[in-house]
C-alpha cells in the first residue's frame, strides 16, 4: 500500500482548483488523496523582499512544522512565484524519498507569458508538476521516458512534452520501494 497524499491548498490558491487535482491523482497513485484545510498565513514567512518571490524551500520547512513527518505525504499547492537561491524560479520542489512538497501553478498560466488563457492545459500542466514533486517524495528521480511525469522540465512547454502519467517503470519503483 502507497502512502496516502495530503493536499494542502496555500492560500490564495483556490480551494476548488487544488480539490479537483484529488481525483486524478488518485488514479495515478492509486492512494487516498485527502484535501487539506487551507493554509492561510505560511506563504507571507517564506516571503523574500529583494527577490519578490517565495522561497520553496522555507515553504517545505514550514509545511513540515504542521505536518509532522508522518506516513503520508504532503504537498502544498500555491499560485505565487516559488524559488530557490541559485535558480531564477522553480515550478515546485521536494524532499526525494521524503515526506514533503510544494508546487506553484504561478508559471503553469499562459497569461504570464503573454498568451491567451488556457484552462484545460494550464490543469493538466499543474496536474503533471504535482504528480512530479509527490514522485519524488515516493524516491522517484528524473525519468529519461519523455512521456512520464518525471522527466524534468525547466520551461512550461517542456511540460506540454509530458503526459499526467508515470511510466511503467516509475510505477513499479514506488511499489517495490513501499
Ligand atoms: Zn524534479
Ligand atoms: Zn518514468
Amino acid at each position: 500500500m502507497i502512502a496516502p497524499i495530503r493536499l494542502v491548498p496555500l492560500l490564495p490558491v483556490s480551494i476548488e482548483f487544488v480539490s479537483s487535482l484529488a481525483h486524478p491523482l488518485r488514479s495515478v497513485f492509486h492512494t487516498e488523496i485527502i484535501v487539506e484545510l487551507p493554509l492561510n498565513n505560511v506563504l507571507n514567512t517564506v516571503y523574500d523582499n529583494s527577490r519578490l518571490q517565495y522561497n520553496s524551500t522555507d515553504l517545505i520547512r514550514e509545511l513540515l512544522k504542521r505536518f509532522s513527518p508522518t506516513s503520508s505525504k504532503v504537498i502544498g499547492i500555491t499560485s505565487v512565484d516559488l524559488f530557490v537561491p541559485i535558480l531564477t524560479y522553480v515550478f515546485g520542489e521536494a524532499q526525494l524519498n521524503g515526506t514533503a512538497a510544494v508546487v506553484s501553478t504561478y508559471r503553469l498560466d499562459n497569461s504570464i507569458y503573454g498568451l491567451d488563457p488556457d484552462p484545460i492545459l494550464f490543469f493538466e500542466r499543474s496536474l503533471i508538476e504535482t504528480i512530479h514533486e509527490l514522485g519524488h517524495t515516493y524516491g522517484l528521480y528524473h525519468c529519461k521516458n519523455q512521456e512520464c511525469a518525471m522527466h524534468s522540465s525547466t520551461a512550461a512547454e517542456d511540460i506540454d512534452l509530458k503526459s499526467a502519467i508515470l511510466c511503467e517503470k516509475c510505477s513499479e519503483q514506488i511499489e517495490i520501494g513501499d
